[in-house]
């Protein structure tokens, strides 16, 4: 499937509300917003909230807020998953030939590899009750070359199996819901976080089977805690402090490889995006995963310290 070299460059932030933001998120913003300003390009904001159960009263317009306080305008106006419920179930229904209804639980995944072994690929048992619906995946390796990270390769149908795209609970799966809200609002590129690169070939089967563009991709790395583990906005991650929206802005550049000039610490959101606009080097952001750039931490004490 070809890239979108020939189209507008689009590009999207796309948050769960399931907290505040906290510093990885605000890297994976800066990195989707600068990549998409250094090309010429729109911005947009799609507000994952299709898995109401994770949803935190407030995230969605704490998100927004945090954005709007460094400097991060969107275009247009922000996406709601949840609204798009028509959109999704249109496009699972084209997809209808490649799909099957499932009765499996969690239990019927490989323990070891947590492979679903296909077990309802001919058909439900007798008196089961459909739980989720799963894409039929195709035999062989999707490759993926992504500009970050270079090439992702995986062989789906062998290391993840038939994977759900409707839960039983009636929502689409994530994977699926961002397939088709990218693909309908011309995303021509991704620049999300690490943790969604194993993603990326499940999603790239699902554009085959649909006819879509691929997008490019970028994954940008994440940034962990001392034990390594990721931060995320449940595991209670210190939320990014609004009021000092320039020291965060400059600890994230730092983080994505990005050299702030030394006259430029502790200008506004504003002219630090502005420069970092105009020298955005998308190869100068590291692979790996790192611990929250330290660089600025000993700033000093603020007074919401
Ligand atoms: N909603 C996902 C998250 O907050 C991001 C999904 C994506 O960028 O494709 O991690």
């Amino acid at each position: 499937m070809s890239l979108l070299p020939h189209r507008r460059y689009r590009g999207r932030f796309a948050p769960s509300p399931t907290g505040a933001l906290h510093f990885g998120s605000l890297v994976t913003a800066v990195a989707s917003y600068l990549d998409a300003r250094a090309a010429g390009g729109d911005w947009l904001v799609r507000i994952e909230d299709l898995d109401r159960s994770r949803e935190v009263a407030g995230a969605r317009d704490a998100i927004l807020t945090t954005l709007e306080r460094h400097g991060l305008l969107w275009d247009e106006r922000p996406i709601v998953q949840s609204t798009r419920t028509q959109h999704h179930a249109r496009w699972l229904d084209r997809l209808a030939t490649h799909t099957y209804a499932c009765a499996c639980s969690r239990r019927d995944l490989d323990p070891s590899t947590g492979r679903y072994p296909g077990t309802c690929r001919g058909g439900l048992p007798e008196g089961a009750q459909a739980r989720a619906i799963r894409v039929r995946v195709p035999a062989g390796t999707v490759a993926v070359d992504d500009r970050i990270q270079g090439r992702v390769a995986q062989d789906v149908q062998a290391t993840v199996g038939d994977f759900v795209i409707r839960r039983a609970d009636g929502p689409v799966a994530y994977q699926f819901a961002a397939v088709i809200d990218d693909a309908e609002t011309g995303i021509t590129d991704v620049v999300r976080g690490a943790d969604l690169l194993e993603s990326t070939p499940r999603q790239s089967v699902l554009q085959q089977l649909l006819g879509i563009e691929r997008p490019r991709y970028a994954h940008v790395p994440l940034a962990v805690d001392e034990a390594g583990r990721k931060l995320s906005k449940q595991s209670q991650s210190m939320p990014i402090d609004d009021t000092r929206p320039s020291a965060s802005l400059e600890a994230a550049l730092h983080f994505l490889g990005q050299t702030v000039p030394a006259d430029l610490r502790g200008a506004r959101p504003a002219e630090l995006l502005a420069w970092a606009t105009g020298h955005w080097r998308i190869d100068a952001v590291p692979r790996a995963s790192r611990l929250r750039a330290p660089a600025h931490e000993a700033d000093g004490p603020s007074v919401n310290r």
